[in-house]
């Protein structure tokens, strides 16, 4: 299959160069050109444009930072609805607001071309061992045809509902990664101030009642664990930028159906002011530095 990727950033990277392992032709395209040097190396073939890169695919993928840029390829005057082809598979992976997946559809729809959203979990970790969780919103045939594609870059592959399922999935999701990333800074700070070995703390919560994912793989404390941010300066693999746009949106789905959700609203806030200090480009388990003080560096 021919497939244009759209969006080579921390995750479109490795997700381009498993399908391209899996031998498909992949023409890839990123707005900042040198994004695109790794995959070109490994093989893939860069066009100048999103006009040119979907000109000859069976199949689209975007995976871009949030709605106006996903809205922008998809629909300006240059851009995917208008110059794919008529028959071509569109999937976007890019977490973004449902507003903009159910609006960008309608217009697919019109023009018959078929669109899932897929947003993945699983992190830049995921992304290069191909071991991604893809949530699927969009017809029942659409999440079929797609699988054996997705399958090249993740291991569950969940059919959630309509179009824009995916990404409400998702919004839930990362209001708990959020929130659990605030609390994982909170207990390592309060531990080394009362003098615990942080190390140790790992040994016991990985192990007990509180664990959680981002615990066993972005812990905000260097060290410890082999796939941290924190072994690395904090050098984002998931951009501080990236989890405040996900929890805002998950707080506007909350607002929509009248539901108050202070832990997320307080995470926000908390991430809100990590990055109006300078944190934005920073691992969001960069946040640790706003609770341990460590953030006047940044
Ligand atoms: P990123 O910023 O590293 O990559 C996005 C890429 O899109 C960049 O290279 C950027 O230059 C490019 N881009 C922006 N506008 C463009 C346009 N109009 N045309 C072409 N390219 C354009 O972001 P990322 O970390 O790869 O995340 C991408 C999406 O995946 C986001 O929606 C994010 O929330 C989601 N996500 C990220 C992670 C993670 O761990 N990084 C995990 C799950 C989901």
């Amino acid at each position: 299959m021919k497939i244009a990727f759209i969006g080579i950033g921390n995750m479109g990277e490795p997700m381009a160069i498993n399908l391209l392992k899996a031998n498909h032709t992949i023409f890839v395209y990123d707005i900042v050109r040198k994004k695109i040097n790794r995959v070109e190396k490994e093989g893939c073939v860069y066009k100048e444009s999103i006009k040119l890169a979907v000109k000859d695919a069976d199949c689209v993928i975007t995976m871009l930072p949030e709605g106006k840029h996903v809205k922008e390829a998809y629909l300006n005057e240059d851009g995917i609805i208008n110059h794919t082809n008529r028959g071509s598979f569109l999937i976007d992976c890019s977490t973004i607001d449902v507003k903009t997946t159910k609006e960008i559809g309608i217009i697919a729809k019109n023009r018959n071309l078929s669109i899932i959203d897929a947003p993945v979990s699983g992190g830049t970790f995921g992304a290069e061992n191909a071991s991604l969780t893809f949530m699927v919103g969009g017809r029942v045939k659409d999440f079929k045809f797609s699988k054996p594609i997705l399958s090249k870059m993740g291991k569950k592959i969940i059919h959630m509902g309509e179009l824009g399922a995916g990404q409400i999935t998702k919004a839930c999701n990362n209001m708990l990664l959020g929130i659990s990333m605030i609390a994982l800074g909170e207990v390592f700070t309060l531990a080394d101030k009362l003098g615990l070995d942080q190390k140790k703390l790992f040994k016991v919560s990985s192990k007990g009642t509180g664990m959680s994912w981002a615990m066993l793989n972005h812990l905000p404390v260097a060290d410890i664990i082999k796939t941290a941010a924190a072994n690395n300066e904090f050098k984002a693999g998931f951009a501080a930028n990236m989890i405040l746009k996900d929890l805002s949106i998950a707080l506007s789905l909350a607002d929509s159906v009248n539901l108050k959700t202070p832990a997320g609203a307080l995470a926000k806030s908390l991430f809100e002011r990590f990055v109006e200090e300078g944190g934005g480009d920073l691992d969001y388990s960069a946040v640790i530095k706003l609770i341990n003080g460590t953030n006047k560096s940044i």
